[in-house]
């Protein structure tokens, strides 16, 4: 086979000499031949498909090393380089969702400060009720749901320790109820509460194997006397009721919402799945513990509940629906919706705080 010259084979393939010598020192495209007296290059016909592969997936913005590793897979396994860009670009558009959220967080957050944006709006008010239940099937409960006047949250624990685990979390966020934080300085507060949550967490896990898998999801709304800061990490979820319909606003933190993400699995086959309950995030040793957070504008006459996977697993959606939208009482509806549960089969603890938000008379 004849080789190329540099120049030839950058022609061909419609990349620069000076990007080729790159893809080489990279090592992400080694030249057929390299001459030892002259240093020059040698391109053998046969590598510019992997040339110009190595181009598309720099455009796609792909690390050195994934890229690396999907031309070796493209070399064996053809099937599984498309996976692989597949996953990637699956991941690339879930930090990008995180960062949307992260901007609109800033936006909402900026416009505060505009008085010309400052709600003209009536003053508003929560009521609220939380209950935790073990359910059928558990020894114990280690979730953990609380409610006051300015913070709501659950936390689903798992591992040995889980039952502690997920208390320290919610613990560690208590001190929102009577801190007084300054206006425009949430996001710092949010951070601030994940990271002594995160702290409180591994206390309780310690260190050594006796740690191992113990973690807790935490889901908890701040209120702030006209939104609600979301903070999230893990599989439990916020559903708010708002003009008579249910919307799921967080996102599951799981290897099958993953996966359904990337389209490998559909929704319906990730409700079945056997480990569907494997978590990509949670605080606790060794996970990823970067939380979601959003401001969230709340409105009179809207219902939010924060519930664990006991309750979205077992429950179709329509049925907490139905609970949300005829039970009045914030106290009746936790009760109902345990009830749900636990008549599917309680399988697993369930954690349920619902929250109205209310037009103040004034
Ligand atoms: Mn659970």
């Amino acid at each position: 086979m004849e080789l190329l010259t540099i120049g030839a084979f950058a022609k061909a393939s419609r990349l620069s000499p000076k990007a080729l010598r790159l893809y080489d020192e990279l090592g992400l495209l080694t030249p057929a031949r390299v001459d030892p007296v002259t240093g020059y290059r040698r391109y053998a016909p046969d590598q510019l498909d992997q040339a110009r592969l190595v181009a598309w997936l720099r455009r796609l913005g792909m690390p050195l090393a994934r890229i690396r590793h999907v031309c070796a897979l493209e070399a064996g396994q053809a099937g599984q380089a498309g996976q692989e860009i597949r996953a990637f670009w699956a991941q690339v558009e879930a930090d990008t969702a995180a960062r949307r959220d992260l901007a609109t967080f800033l936006i909402d957050h900026l416009s505060r400060k505009d008085p010309s944006m400052s709600p003209t709006a009536k003053s508003l008010g929560i009521r609220y009720a939380a209950l935790s239940d073990t359910g059928l099937v558990r020894e114990s409960n280690q979730d953990t749901a609380y409610a006051g006047p300015r913070l709501l949250a659950v936390a689903d624990g798992c591992g040995s320790q889980g039952a502690p685990a997920s208390a320290a979390a919610i613990d560690a966020l208590k001190h929102l109820e009577t801190d007084s934080i300054p206006a425009g300085n949430f996001l710092n507060v949010l951070e601030d509460v994940v990271e002594q949550a995160k702290q409180a967490v591994h206390d309780v896990a310690g260190t050594g194997s006796a740690s191992e898998g113990t973690g807790t999801t935490l889901t908890a709304m701040l209120w702030t006397g006209s939104q609600l800061a979301l903070v999230h990490i893990g599989d439990s979820r916020v559903y708010l009721l708002r003009g008579g319909e249910l919307f799921q606003i967080t996102h599951d933190h799981t290897m099958v919402q993953s996966m359904v993400d990337e389209g490998r699995l559909s929704p319906e086959e990730a409700a079945s799945h056997p480990q569907r309950s494997l978590l990509v995030r949670a605080l606790g040793p060794g996970a990823d513990t970067n939380p979601d957070m959003r401001l969230h504008d709340a409105q009179g006459e809207d219902r939010y509940l924060l519930c664990s996977d006991g309750l979205s697993t077992v429950v179709p959606t329509q049925d907490i629906h139905r609970a949300l939208s005829e039970i009045s009482e914030p106290e009746q509806a936790v009760r109902e919706l345990i009830a749900l549960a636990n008549a599917s089969g309680g399988p697993d603890n369930v954690s349920c705080v619902v929250a109205d938000v209310l037009e103040l008379q004034q």
